[in-house]
């Protein structure tokens, strides 16, 4: 069996950035699973992996472009200590917040002072280079169920969203 679209896919990998530091792994922890062709992973990562069978391992350097896009310096925006009520602000805290057009988008802090809080709605791989090598573990059909919700089930069965 290969990998195509409408197949469940099951992984092991590591992911490391441009400079070679580890930033995330499946290592010690649940398989990772996603079904194919839905956009459960980044494009460039489902490109590579598309025809692969079990058992094979490789290493796939992924651009920005079809990883998790380029920065946009837009989405970087200052805003007044006071804002926060008074509350705790951290680095590296995450909150929601709404561009002027009303879309709905996750923020980082990525710097603050007494008072100005500056958060980055860039997803925080943006423009990173993305260096994962894969083991693919294993591979199935994904139910009818499963791909009318565009994600795996765990071991096919009920859903867990
Ligand atoms: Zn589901």
């Amino acid at each position: 069996m290969q990998i195509k679209n409408n197949k469940i896919v099951t992984l092991d990998y590591i992911l490391k950035d441009g400079e070679g530091q580890v930033i995330d792994s499946s290592e010690g922890r649940e398989d990772f699973v996603y079904l194919h062709g839905a956009s459960n992973i980044v494009p460039g990562l489902e490109k590579a992996l598309t025809g692969k069978k079990v058992g094979v391992e490789f290493d796939v350097s992924v651009s920005p472009e079809e990883g998790y896009g380029t920065r946009n310096e837009e989405l970087v925006d200052e805003v007044p200590r006071a804002m926060f009520d008074g509350n705790e602000v951290q680095l590296g805290m995450q909150f929601h917040a709404e561009t002027p057009a009303g879309e709905k988008m996750i923020v980082s802090v990525i710097e603050f002072d007494d008072e100005i809080v500056k958060v980055d709605g860039n997803h925080p791989l943006s423009g990173a280079v993305l260096d994962f090598t894969i083991k693919v573990v294993g591979i199935r059909d994904a139910s009818e169920e499963e791909i009318n919700h565009g994600h795996a089930h765990q071991s096919g069965g009920a859903c867990s969203h």
